[in-house]
Protein backbone atom coordinates (compact mmCIF):
# COMPACT_ATOMS: atom_id res chain seq x y z
CA UNK A 1 0.00 0.00 0.00
CA UNK A 2 1.45 3.18 -0.34
CA UNK A 3 -0.01 6.32 1.30
CA UNK A 4 1.23 9.58 0.78
CA UNK A 5 0.06 12.85 1.70
CA UNK A 6 0.93 16.05 0.11
CA UNK A 7 0.51 19.85 2.29
CA UNK A 8 -0.07 21.74 -1.39
CA UNK A 9 0.04 25.16 0.26
CA UNK A 10 2.08 28.77 -0.02
CA UNK A 11 5.03 29.98 2.22
CA UNK A 12 2.12 32.75 3.61
CA UNK A 13 -0.31 30.07 4.58
CA UNK A 14 1.17 28.60 7.90
CA UNK A 15 -0.39 29.77 11.23
CA UNK A 16 3.07 30.92 12.50
CA UNK A 17 3.74 33.41 9.20
CA UNK A 18 0.42 34.52 7.96
CA UNK A 19 0.17 36.95 10.82
CA UNK A 20 2.62 38.65 9.72
CA UNK A 21 2.64 38.94 5.51
CA UNK A 22 0.17 42.10 4.45
CA UNK A 23 -2.34 40.84 1.70
CA UNK A 24 -0.11 42.36 -1.08
CA UNK A 25 2.63 39.91 -0.10
CA UNK A 26 0.51 36.66 -0.47
CA UNK A 27 1.46 35.90 -4.16
CA UNK A 28 1.21 32.25 -5.18
CA UNK A 29 4.32 30.55 -5.92
CA UNK A 30 3.95 26.97 -5.12
CA UNK A 31 2.39 25.83 -8.43
CA UNK A 32 6.22 26.14 -10.14
CA UNK A 33 7.23 23.13 -8.17
CA UNK A 34 4.28 21.05 -9.16
CA UNK A 35 5.72 19.74 -12.52
CA UNK A 36 8.43 18.42 -10.34
CA UNK A 37 6.46 16.54 -7.96
CA UNK A 38 4.35 15.19 -10.71
CA UNK A 39 7.53 13.67 -12.29
CA UNK A 40 8.84 12.35 -8.75
CA UNK A 41 5.65 10.89 -8.49
CA UNK A 42 5.32 9.57 -12.05
CA UNK A 43 9.29 8.24 -11.86
CA UNK A 44 8.64 6.24 -8.25
CA UNK A 45 5.44 5.15 -9.56
CA UNK A 46 3.41 6.95 -6.70
CA UNK A 47 -0.03 8.25 -6.10
CA UNK A 48 -0.81 10.65 -3.46
CA UNK A 49 -2.94 12.73 -2.20
CA UNK A 50 -3.02 16.65 -2.11
CA UNK A 51 -4.44 19.06 0.45
CA UNK A 52 -5.12 21.54 -1.91
CA UNK A 53 -5.52 25.50 -0.47
CA UNK A 54 -8.66 26.30 -2.05
CA UNK A 55 -7.75 29.95 -3.38
CA UNK A 56 -4.60 29.10 -5.23
CA UNK A 57 -7.12 27.35 -7.74
CA UNK A 58 -7.75 31.28 -8.02
CA UNK A 59 -4.57 32.11 -9.44
CA UNK A 60 -3.77 28.24 -11.23
CA UNK A 61 -6.68 26.76 -11.94
CA UNK A 62 -5.28 24.04 -14.32
CA UNK A 63 -3.25 23.00 -11.55
CA UNK A 64 -6.48 20.88 -10.64
CA UNK A 65 -6.19 19.29 -13.86
CA UNK A 66 -2.65 18.69 -13.62
CA UNK A 67 -2.90 16.52 -10.47
CA UNK A 68 -5.97 14.85 -11.29
CA UNK A 69 -4.71 13.32 -14.88
CA UNK A 70 -2.17 11.90 -13.21
CA UNK A 71 -4.45 9.65 -11.00
CA UNK A 72 -3.82 11.69 -7.75
CA UNK A 73 -6.37 12.86 -5.12
CA UNK A 74 -7.61 16.21 -4.49
CA UNK A 75 -7.95 17.02 -0.21
CA UNK A 76 -9.68 20.14 0.54
CA UNK A 77 -7.89 21.92 2.92
CA UNK A 78 -10.34 24.87 3.46
CA UNK A 79 -10.06 28.48 1.30
CA UNK A 80 -7.44 30.03 2.90
CA UNK A 81 -5.62 27.70 5.00
CA UNK A 82 -8.26 28.05 8.02
CA UNK A 83 -7.56 26.35 11.27
CA UNK A 84 -10.81 23.81 11.81
CA UNK A 85 -10.03 22.80 15.50
CA UNK A 86 -12.73 24.00 17.04
CA UNK A 87 -15.90 23.30 18.34
CA UNK A 88 -18.03 24.79 15.74
CA UNK A 89 -15.98 22.85 13.15
CA UNK A 90 -18.73 21.53 11.30
CA UNK A 91 -20.68 25.15 10.49
CA UNK A 92 -17.38 26.21 9.74
CA UNK A 93 -16.52 23.73 7.26
CA UNK A 94 -19.96 23.68 5.66
CA UNK A 95 -18.81 27.47 5.30
CA UNK A 96 -15.70 26.67 3.64
CA UNK A 97 -17.75 24.13 1.23
CA UNK A 98 -19.86 26.93 0.39
CA UNK A 99 -16.98 29.20 -0.51
CA UNK A 100 -15.14 26.55 -2.71
CA UNK A 101 -18.29 25.74 -4.86
CA UNK A 102 -18.95 29.71 -5.33
ZN1 LIG B 1 -1.58 22.98 5.81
Amino acid sequence: MNLLGIDFEDWYHPQLVEPFVSEKEKIPIMYKGLDKILNLLRKTNSKATFFLVGELLEFNPEMLDDIISEGHEIGFHTMKHTRLDSLDFQSKFKEELKNLKN
